[in-house]
């Protein structure tokens, strides 16, 4: 498959303000940077090695636009990663929201799509509204992979949740 190897697309979904770009950009560059255009949308490149396999990742950093057709990140994603900031009840309302349109669209495509869940911004602990346990409990209900991080600290749990996400693209490809 050429020399880039298998090529994956993984897009973020969440609320405006979740820190789906902050998550991104971490994750490319391993740097917090503060402010982005709220309203861009924009994919980014990473190179990666799984169990001796080249991989190109191709990450979709949404923004949704009221007349924005889903579509466009449904019928481009292979995997999805949905992100709610722990100090927003809305927001997981939210994910919830993007987990039912994800399943939906697995049912009438019947592709096998990893779904990871993230609460995003433990930094902000004092102003937390969204209890671990009920990020658990959603993941478990959507079968989701489910972590907790900080775009603003921890390069390596940022690391973690597209490396895990990788993987469980990997195993899928394997299975076919
Ligand atoms: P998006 O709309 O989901 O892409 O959200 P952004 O990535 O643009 O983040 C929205 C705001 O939250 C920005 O001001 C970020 O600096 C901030 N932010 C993102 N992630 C974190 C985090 O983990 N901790 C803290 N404290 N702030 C964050
Ligand atoms: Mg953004």
């Amino acid at each position: 498959n050429g020399s880039g190897g298998t090529e994956y697309h993984i897009a973020l979904l969440g609320a405006l303000g979740v820190g789906k770009s902050a998550l991104t950009v971490k994750y490319i560059t391993k740097r917090f940077i503060m402010e982005y255009d709220p309203f861009l949308e924009d994919t980014y490149t990473k190179h990666e090695t799984m169990e001796k396999e080249d991989i190109t990742l191709k990450i979709m950093d949404t923004f949704e636009k009221e007349e924005s057709n889903p579509d466009r990140y449904l019928k481009w994603a292979d995997a999805f990663i949905v992100v709610y900031s722990i100090t927003g009840r809305q927001s997981f309302e939210g994910a919830r929201v993007y987990l039912d349109s994800i399943v939906k669209f697995q049912k009438s495509s019947g592709k096998d799509i990893p779904i990871t869940l993230v609460g995003n911004k433990v930094d902000l602990e004092r102003y937390r509204q969204v209890s671990k346990s009920e990020g658990k409990t959603l993941a478990t209900q959507y079968e989701c992979l489910f972590y907790e991080t900080s775009a603003a600290e921890d390069y390596e749990l940022v690391n973690k949740i597209f490396e895990g996400t990788l993987r469980e693209l990997c195993r899928i490809k394997e299975r076919q």
